[in-house]
């Protein structure tokens, strides 16, 4: 059985006051909660806070990206050994906003994905289509593209050591959820594409599905049988929202 993970992808988004008051927010509504695992994602500079604030706590924190780097001259940029030096369990790598807004080809992402492997940080691989990419029928062909980047750059073996969200584009904070069937569909076939390599990673590897995921629909998609818990954006700012998907978990 593979068990759920609930992770709250902050974004950039909230003060240091308020992701104090989040996590802890969150903290007391999570503790003692068996069925579930849950994560938080909050901004680089809250890591620490994050650090500080859920080290007693079951719940786990990570990144929204990392270096496809291992260190040096890199401005600007965090390797995925710092994230493990502040005791982060995740990274979000291939997030669709970062493949958008700054540009990251399926090779970048792949070698993102590697680099927290090669830390010991599990990286939270996104995947997933535009409405467009949809609407003209290259849903799968889109995803297999994300999937096989990592696969030809890391093996099938890394993905016994990393999450896959689907999270297609055009329910990303709009709003608009996939259908439990549409969700369940494109989980199917990612990990029916992992199982052509490996089916002991495939059945083990956990799918979390993202876009406008809330307390309303969590459960249902979260029934399906290859989804294996959420990766929740907007909602994961409100704790009272947070905890209640992580009930449904
Ligand atoms: P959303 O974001 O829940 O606000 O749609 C999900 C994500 O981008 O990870």
């Amino acid at each position: 059985m593979r068990r759920p993970l609930i992770a709250g992808n902050w974004k950039m988004n909230g003060t240091k006051a308020e992701a104090a008051e989040l996590l802890n927010g969150i903290k007391a509504g999570v503790a003692g909660m068996q069925r579930v695992d849950v994560a938080v994602c909050p901004p680089f500079p809250y890591l620490y806070l994050a650090e500080q604030l859920l080290a007693d706590s079951a719940i786990a924190w990570g990144s929204q990206d990392v270096s496809e780097h291992a260190g040096g001259a890199f401005t600007g940029q965090i390797s995925a050994a710092m994230l493990k030096d502040f005791g982060c369990r995740y990274a979000i790598v291939g997030h669709s906003e970062r493949r958008q807004f700054n540009g990251e080809s399926d090779a970048l992402v792949a070698s993102k994905y590697a680099q927290a492997v090669a830390s010991g940080v599990v990286p939270v691989l996104c995947v997933g289509e535009t409405l467009e990419e949809r609407e003209s029928g290259k849903t799968e062909e889109v995803v297999a593209r994300h999937i096989d980047a990592v696969l030809s750059g890391s093996g099938v073996e890394a993905f016994g050591a990393g999450i896959v969200a689907y999270e297609p584009v055009w329910a990303i904070g709009t709003g608009v959820t996939a259908t439990p069937e549409q969700a369940q569909e494109v989980h199917a076939f990612v990990r029916e594409r992992i199982a052509a390599r490996d089916k002991n990673i495939a059945e083990g590897l956990r799918l979390l599905y993202g876009g406008s995921m809330k307390p309303g629909n969590a459960a249902e998609l979260i029934a399906q049988p290859d989804i294996d818990g959420g990766l929740i954006g907007g909602a994961s700012l409100k704790a009272t929202d947070f905890i209640t998907i992580c009930q449904a978990g």
